[in-house]
């Protein structure tokens, strides 16, 4: 097998992705020798757009059952417990942990923490950096430690394209670095923590590098996935034409912005009790509605935010003013947009997934935290406690061969990830959006299956970013078949009740 590389390495753990997730196992795991893959740049995904904030239970008057609850309430029932009871309660530590590597969350003039609050959320316990640019710092510190420590090697440009399994056991993993060198990455530990699935559909927040690679490398070698059919839309994208199209904060309707239709009417008082703060799905849904009948969907801060609003949300307030929106005097124009997965590759509370060898951390992992539906804030959070959690089991196990890393040879070339067959990747996002997306049915989602199906024909043969998006995208539509009815981020006009039967899981690779 050798002979087909132009280097073979080995490491005690090799980590696909750069993002939280990848970032906090990478440097927990620190002192073994680390290798971590990125396809881009180091935190080319989306952590860096990560506007609102980390949720954690570190008010005065907040507790980790509280945050338990909040998260509970908003996960339609398939929440796993106990994975909840860890996220909460060890949030407020892994947000030490942060803070001690150099991130600097926003305080109060007393020098406290200064507490947003988002949807779903009963209580102000989002952390934030910068306003709204809390991912950006998040990554530029985690970056930073990871570049200082000589046991983290971090490859750009680096594109894992398959598990390499022998005798049940993960213990490497394939990768093209730059345009065309084969390399074999031989470790004891793999650690996946690819991010989402957004790019599968026309219209997302996440940025390219976010297409589901992990779940197709996983499910080729056998491991198991759950909640798949899951994704969470988020409902206001700024409509202004871009790909990925810039987020407007949940938080922005914590701090009291407003939805109005096209003719100035405040749709969503009529949808739901909690109005703009209700469970993104509602929100997602009613601005879908509104879009698909003709309208038009607006998020008015005017009022609520005004003149603050270049210091308060500096990062939407630029991205507002390079589309010609000023958000001080005129309302934005806002639609839903594949945001976030909740399902993935399933794993236990110390991001073991089903298959020796193989952890998953991050939005790519089923840890059961989210369950059908994700609780704002609480992705971030997720990423750094089964970041750190998983290296812990990894090191727990006694994992590591003890070899040294030589200097991958990517250094030497850099190149870019071809472009995978855009129009046939325009068609499946486009196809996705319409009918794998916020309001599925059984003949939509039959013939997408058909539509999906001859798309890959088109696929040039081999591992491919175009392969495995093809692969995902059959993967949530099946799940999102089975699933007869409508719970959380996943609904069905011709199921639209949620029932007792389906408090189970879909799962891939039983
Ligand atoms: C616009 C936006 C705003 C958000 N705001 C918030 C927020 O305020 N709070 C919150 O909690 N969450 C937020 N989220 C969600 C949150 O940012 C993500 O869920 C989280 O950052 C995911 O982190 P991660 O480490 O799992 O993956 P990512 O940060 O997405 O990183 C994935 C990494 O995997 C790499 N990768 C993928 N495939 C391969 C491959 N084949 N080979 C090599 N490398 C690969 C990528 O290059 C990348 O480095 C937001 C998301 C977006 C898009």
């Amino acid at each position: 097998m050798t002979a087909n590389f132009d280097q073979v390495l080995a490491a005690d753990a090799i980590v696909v992705g750069s993002g939280i997730a990848g970032l906090t196992a990478a440097i927990e795991l620190a002192p073994l020798r680390v290798i971590v893959l990125s396809k881009g740049e180091v935190a080319d995904g989306s952590t860096p757009y990560a506007q609102g904030g980390i949720a954690a239970a570190v008010g005065g008057d907040d507790s980790p059952a509280w945050h338990a609850s909040d998260t509970l309430e908003v996960g339609g029932g398939l929440n796993d417990e106990t994975a909840v009871e860890v996220l909460t309660g060890e949030g407020p530590a892994r947000v030490t942990d942060l803070i001690a590597r150099g991130v600097a969350f926003d305080r109060n003039e007393d020098g406290s923490l200064m507490l947003g609050r988002e949807a779903g959320h009963d209580t102000r316990r989002i952390l934030h950096a910068d306003g709204d640019a809390t991912g950006a710092e998040i990554a530029r510190a985690l970056v930073a430690v990871a570049r200082a420590s000589e046991n983290i090697q971090i490859v750009d440009h680096a594109f894992a394209a398959d598990l390499v399994v022998d005798a049940g056991r993960v213990v490497g993993l394939t990768a093209r670095i730059g345009l065309n060198i084969q390399v074999l990455l031989n470790a004891p530990a793999v650690v996946l923590a690819t991010g989402g699935v957004g790019r599968l559909y026309a219209n997302t927040t996440n940025p390219p590098p976010v297409t589901g690679d992990g779940l197709a490398m996983a499910a080729r070698a056998g491991a198991r996935l759950r909640d798949i059919e899951f994704v969470q839309f988020h409902p206001t994208a700024l409509a202004s034409g871009r790909d990925p199209m810039s987020l407007l904060t949940e938080a922005l309707r914590g701090e009291g912005a407003v939805l109005l239709d096209d003719q100035g009417r405040r749709f969503m008082v009529d949808v739901h009790e909690d109005a703009e703060l209700a469970p993104r799905d509602v929100v997602a849904r009613a601005n879908w509605r509104v879009i698909q009948d003709g309208g038009k969907v607006f998020l008015d801060a005017t009022t609520a935010v005004g003149a603050a609003f270049p210091t308060r949300f500096p990062t939407v307030f630029g991205l507002c003013m390079e589309d010609g929106i000023d958000p001080r005097k005129e309302p934005m124009p806002a639609a839903p947009a594949a945001h976030y997965h909740m399902g993935g590759i399933a794993t236990d509370l110390g991001g073991r997934s089903s298959l020796p060898g193989l952890w998953a951390v991050g939005e790519t992992a089923r840890t059961g935290v989210h369950g059908a539906n994700r609780l704002a804030s609480n992705s971030l959070l997720e990423g750094a406690v089964f970041g750190h959690r998983a290296a812990l089991d990894i090191e727990a196990a006694g994992m590591g061969n003890g070899v040294g890393i030589a200097a991958l040879r990517a250094a030497e070339a850099p190149g870019l990830e071809p472009d995978p067959q855009p129009d046939v990747i325009s068609e499946l996002r486009d196809l996705m959006w319409a009918r794998v997306g916020l309001i599925r049915h059984h003949t939509g989602l039959m013939s997408a299956l058909e539509e999906i199906d001859r798309l890959g024909e088109k696929i040039e043969p081999g591992v491919s970013v175009g392969a495995n998006m093809v692969a995902v995208a059959r993967m949530i539509a099946s799940a999102a078949l089975l699933r007869t009815e409508s719970r959380g981020g996943h609904y069905r006009t011709d199921f639209p009740e949620t029932t007792r039967w389906w408090d189970r899981p879909v799962v891939v690779n039983s």
